[in-house]
């Protein structure tokens, strides 16, 4: 199960100022946004490898014709990089190209894109971005920096600001996230997950198996756990887990809209704060989205 990892607030502002830059040199375009526009002004290409075949890469970074870097003499460097890291693209920056794992599921390449473009506009990332296999960071660093890239790609994706707008001037629930999924043209999951880390209020997101084909097991039964930030710093008890038995319990439905109810959840000083949720089907996950509606319920002490 993977949590959502919630960047400090300078390092956020860091990454806002260059994805504003950028959607501000793309003139402030409509949503959806168009990759393949920003990569033109950002002079990168695209590229696809595969992650089951060794040759092919071999001969993608052959094809590039760039001599002088070890890289280019060892490209499967760049693979056993990739594959020792979980990674899911490569950025050469300094050849302008992205390579996307092919193997990856299609409607996923956009989210990899971005999270790509990142890298490369991020001026602390030079380096130390994929596909460097002369570089080696420690695991913590590692997941830090692809917490900031994953960051700065939902800010791309979403527009940066206009985003907020939207969020702090509409009701957060699952009709929403449906709404922006469509807008936006991004996927179902991706949008959950920024709407609830972008949410100003007690929201949480679970990704998980269909609940009536849950084992139990969190490691299998669970993909993502999200929380907002105002969520984590009054939840940090809350375990995805527990959550889910909840939710298990309220749904009925095979698919689309498979469920929803309402359940208290105690907090961190212990009092309880009923939350409502709804969750859906899209045939490969069910996505919950939860939220707080209202506020906290004092604890009754009994007197005996
Ligand atoms: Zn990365």
């Amino acid at each position: 199960m993977q949590t959502n990892r919630l960047l400090n607030p300078k390092t956020a502002a860091a990454i806002d100022l260059r994805i504003e830059k950028l959607l501000k040199d793309l003139g402030n375009p409509s949503p959806p946004l168009s990759l393949a526009d920003t990569r033109k002004l950002l002079k990168l290409d695209l590229n696809y490898y595969s992650s089951d075949d060794d040759s092919w890469l071999r001969e993608k970074v052959h094809q590039m014709k760039v001599a002088g870097k070890q890289v280019i003499e060892r490209p499967s460097l760049i693979l056993s990089v990739v594959k020792s890291l979980g990674l899911k693209g490569v950025l050469l920056a300094d050849r302008r190209q992205i390579l996307l794992d092919k193997e990856v599921p299609k409607p996923k390449h956009r989210w990899n894109e971005a999270h790509e473009i990142t890298h490369d506009i991020l001026p602390w990332h030079d380096g130390i971005a994929h596909g460097d296999p002369e570089t080696t960071l420690s695991p913590a660093c590692h997941a830090q920096v692809e917490a900031e890239a994953n960051y700065g790609a939902g800010r791309l994706l979403f527009l940066g600001k206009h985003f907020d707008e939207v969020l702090k001037s509409s009701l957060c629930d699952f009709s929403l996230v449906h709404e922006l999924h469509g807008r936006f043209g991004n996927t179902m999951t991706t949008t959950l997950w920024r709407v609830v880390e972008l949410s100003t209020e007690s929201s949480f997101g679970l990704v998980t198996k269909h609940p009536r084909s849950a084992t139990g097991e969190v490691s299998e039964d669970i993909r993502y756990f999200i929380k907002s930030p105002t969520f984590a710093a009054q939840f940090s008890k809350v375990r995805a887990a527990s959550l889910f038995r909840e939710v298990r319990a309220r749904c009925f439905g095979r698919r689309g809209p498979i469920g929803h109810g309402e359940f208290p959840i105690q907090d961190d000083a212990g009092d309880e704060h009923d939350f409502c949720f709804e969750s859906f089907f899209n045939g490969h996950d069910a996505l919950t989205f939860g939220r707080c509606q209202s506020k906290k319920r004092p604890r009754i002490v009994l007197l005996r």
